[in-house]
């Protein structure tokens, strides 16, 4: 069973390597020289704010879209119990920061002529 809670060491390593994206989203945003005297701290804070939301969103996309493969080609209907090809609907998904695009597994049963969403993981309890 993968661990299903991240350890405080291991969430200061990625603190770390985020940290020092930092360093190229500042160049990226104010060259090699950094900003002038005319940028106030709302501009220099919306940079960094932009940058932990681009963040933030292509990793849970990430992150989602790898547990969704757990789940396999088949699922059991809920109902009848046949096994059932999953697919994928896209569904916006309000996330820290901003939205994403859950392409979310959707299962199909020829049989009961019903779409069931396979139990995932990050909407089970605890
Ligand atoms: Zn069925």
């Amino acid at each position: 069973m993968p661990q299903r809670k991240i350890t405080a060491v291991k969430l200061r390593e990625i603190h770390e390597l985020a940290a020092g994206w930092g360093k190229i989203v500042a160049r990226r945003a104010f060259g090699d020289d950094g900003p002038d005297l005319g940028v106030d701290l709302t501009a220099m804070e919306q940079v960094a704010a932009t940058a932990a939301n681009g963040l933030n969103q292509s990793t849970l996309e990430i992150l989602l879209q790898q547990q969704a493969r757990c789940l396999g080609a088949q699922q059991p209907c809920p109902d009848c119990r046949r096994l059932c090809l999953v697919g994928s609907e896209d569904r916006p998904l309000a996330v820290q920061g901003g939205r994403i695009t859950y392409h979310e597994p959707v299962g199909h049963c020829p049989d009961c002529r019903r779409d069931f969403f396979p139990p995932q993981g990050f909407l089970a309890p605890g």
